[in-house]
């Protein structure tokens, strides 16, 4: 008999950031170590049709997947949970679902009928919920919607699960309600009446949720799931402690022990192919939580106020991390900030410095100052995207001593553009998805400290960028001692640039912090904390 997928739809209620989209990932890996082939989606009720132009204040760092797709930052949590690549159709937006409904509406498609939201917007919602399940590629599609239940955006999406729900059946749906359990410190109790509320406004949206996951600081007594459980029609094994944990990987284990993997697949009535099996991602815990020493990163960067601005690169640490048993420290420390004459002090405390991604004027003076207080003090770097391109500014002012050495993105009439426009991008005016974006090949030159790093000599890397290193400039810098590590062999671009002649000074025009994974932890990053650690080694204190 042929399978069909299961559709779990996650929810939020009574507040945002309840971390939907750990507990989504931590569910997904525990299928998967059992044996079932899952994928998350993520639906988000904004009008933006991606990500890609929104802020990072906003919306915290925008994800890029393998085809390039500009993603909500949960698409980073599932792939470095599952180690399975996601795809542009992972990611809906309200914006993304008008566009297509508006097009088919100009094409005529609906033969003179009214456009509705019911039942047009929720019917492409619908077909876009059951897209990934039709591939036959999932057993399970876990769906994540954006927002909480409540908020007037997400309805429609709300109105589709109710639809979907009962189309599919109760063997081939589940919902999942995520709420919050606060404790109430002057009552010194836990609190249930938030999670009846929101659960009563699921159900007047004639939503009656399968399971609930409730966030709590403390842990949740039989009394109080015996009470959430009766006021939300539920058994008491539906009801699932979500308990603050000291790191996001922690809870694929916690909620194992809260057995939701069992409930999911009993409400399913599918067999447990086996116990989940997780001795890596155990191992992995054991060597993040059982550092033998520490280093000291800064992450030079113009959004750091905002922890989810670096998402993917603060997650990256930590793999990193665990790989060399080393706890790293991560300094936010802002570009801004930085001047000629308090560089050194800002800096000096550190055994690696990354200078981060990023767009427009703001902030990349500094970010040149941290690149040659590296290269000088001989301090292990690595310059993702904006930072390499920074790298090669800082190599072209001070070391070839180039006048008006900039990239055109600030400068349009910088003399010496050594970081230019590709010629195909000149022509482009619209800002959205229209940058180079998502995977490249790259060839990494022989001997190189990047060859040494990857272990190979093609490898694969997703971008988000406009400009590039300006070739005209490529034999000048040769000659001056930098090398360029990393070409893409197709339209030969500068992908990687170092030092030869610095322990350890690479910048990458690529996003290498979007690959790094639970499993998989990302090889410049590795060397990176591998290579800060011997700089701490030969500079202790004798
Ligand atoms: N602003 C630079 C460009 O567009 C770098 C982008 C980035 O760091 N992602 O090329």
């Amino acid at each position: 008999m042929e399978f069909s997928p299961r559709y779990i739809f996650v929810t939020g209620g009574v507040t945002s950031s309840l971390g939907k989209g750990i507990v989504s990932a931590s569910l997904a890996k525990l299928l998967q170590a059992r044996g079932y082939r899952v994928t998350i989606q993520k639906f988000d009720p904004y009008i933006n049709v991606d990500p890609g132009t929104l802020n990072p204040y906003e919306h915290g760092e925008c994800f890029v997947t393998e085809d390039g797709a500009e993603t909500d930052l949960d698409l980073g949590h599932y792939e470095r949970f599952l180690n399975v690549p996601t795809s542009q159709a992972n990611n809906v937006t309200t914006g993304r679902i008008y566009e297509h409904v508006i097009k088919e509406e100009r094409a005529g498609k609906y033969l003179g009928k009214t456009v509705q939201v019911i039942p047009h917007i929720t019917d492409e919602i619908k077909r876009r919920m059951r897209l990934l399940g039709e591939t036959g590629n999932f057993d399970i599609v876990i769906t994540e919607i954006g927002g909480t239940v409540g908020d007037i955006e997400s309805l429609p999406y709300v109105e589709a699960v109710r639809q979907l729900k009962y189309e599919l059946g109760p063997q081939h749906s589940l919902v999942i309600h995520l709420t919050l359990v606060p404790w109430l410190n002057a009552a010194g109790e836990l609190k249930t009446k938030p999670t009846q509320h929101s659960v009563k406004m699921l159900l007047e949206s004639g939503v009656q949720p399968d399971i609930l996951v409730c966030r709590t600081e403390h842990p949740l007594s039989k009394e109080i799931r015996a009470k959430i459980a009766l006021f939300c029609n539920l058994k008491v094994s539906e009801v699932i402690e979500s308990i603050d944990a000291d790191t996001i990987y922690d809870v694929p284990l916690l909620m194992r022990k809260e057995k939701l993997d069992k409930v999911v697949l009993s409400h399913f009535k599918l067999a447990s192919k086996q116990e989940p099996e997780l001795t890596e991602w155990v191992e992995f815990l054991s060597r993040l939580k059982n550092p033998l020493d520490e280093v000291h990163i800064g992450l030079i960067g113009k959004y750091v106020e905002l922890r989810d601005a670096y998402k993917s690169i603060q997650e990256s640490f930590v793999h990193a991390g665990a790989e060399n048993r080393l706890k790293v420290v991560v300094h936010s420390i802002h570009s801004e900030h930085i001047t000629e004459g308090n560089v050194s002090r800002m800096l000096a405390h550190l055994d690696g410095i990354l200078v981060a991604p990023g767009f427009g004027e703001r902030g990349i003076e500094g970010k040149v100052l941290a690149v040659q207080y590296a290269r000088e003090k001989k301090i292990p770097f690595l310059g993702i995207c904006l930072g390499m391109q920074m790298a090669v500014i800082e190599f072209g002012r001070n070391v070839l001593k180039l006048k008006d050495c900039a990239s055109s993105e600030m400068n349009p009439k910088a003399k010496n553009p050594v970081i230019d426009l590709m010629e195909e991008q000149k022509k482009i005016t619209k800002m959205g998805g229209t940058m180079r974006l998502g995977a490249y090949p790259c060839e990494v030159l022989k001997d190189s400290k990047a060859a040494k790093a990857y272990k190979k000599s093609r490898i694969s890397e997703r971008h988000r960028h406009r400009y590039e290193f300006n070739n005209a400039y490529r034999e000048s810098y040769q000659n001056a001692g930098m090398i360029f590590s990393g070409i893409n062999p197709e339209s030969n671009l500068v992908e990687i640039v170092e030092l030869p002649d610095h322990p350890f000074f690479v910048g990458c025009q690529f996003h290498p912090e979007l690959k790094s994974t639970v499993e998989n932890p990302h090889p410049l990053f590795v060397s990176l904390v591998k290579e800060a650690f011997q700089f701490k080694a030969r500079n202790l204190p004798v």
